[in-house]
Order: C-alpha cells, then sequence, then structure tokens
C-alpha cells in the first residue's frame, strides 16, 4: 500500500530526493506522498526509502491505500513505463 505522511513531519526535506518515483513533494504545510506514484518502494529497493531517513518516523501506511505487492509492482510497471 502507498504510504503517507502524517502531521508529525518537521519539513527536513531529506526523504524528498530519496523517493525513486517522485512521489514526495512539499505540500501547503507538511510534506505529501502522490499515492499514485507510492510504490512502497517495491521494483526499487527492499525497504521504504522515506522511512529509512525520516528522522521523526512519521510515515506510515496508508489504511485508505491498500495494495498487495502484486499491485504494487504493477504500478512500477506503469511508472517506468510511462
Ligand atoms: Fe517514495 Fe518509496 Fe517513500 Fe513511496 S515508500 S514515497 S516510493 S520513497
Ligand atoms: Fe517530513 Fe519525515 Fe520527510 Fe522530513 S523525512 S520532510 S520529517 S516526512
Amino acid at each position: 500500500m502507498a504510504l503517507i505522511i502524517t502531521d508529525e513531519c518537521i519539513n527536513c526535506d531529506v526523504c524528498e530526493p530519496e523517493c525513486p518515483n517522485g512521489a514526495i513533494s512539499q505540500g501547503d504545510e507538511i510534506y505529501v506522498i502522490d499515492p499514485n506514484l507510492c510504490t512502497e518502494c517495491v521494483g526499487h529497493f527492499d525497504e521504504p526509502q522515506c522511512v529509512e531517513v525520516c528522522p521523526v518516523d512519521c510515515i506510515p501506511k496508508d489504511p485508505d491505500h491498500v495494495e498487495t505487492k502484486e499491485e504494487l509492482m504493477e504500478k512500477y510497471n506503469r511508472i517506468i513505463n510511462g
């Protein structure tokens, strides 16, 4: 499933450049993840890179965007094939 950034985000900006899908951007108040682009890093890395670097641990899974590993891989393929 896609991940989501909670309001505990401190706008430190370290996650944005780490996302292999360009899914993270600065929102109105905090950073946001585009669920259409977040594959949980499936296809690129074994672990979600944003979670690895976030200093305040504010990037849980988004229960509103539940997806299987297979669906995440299909999303990855859609993204890389444009
Ligand atoms: Fe980007 Fe991976 Fe974080 Fe999803 S889990 S937002 S693809 S870095
Ligand atoms: Fe916010 Fe965490 Fe990203 Fe920093 S790494 S901008 S605290 S979500």
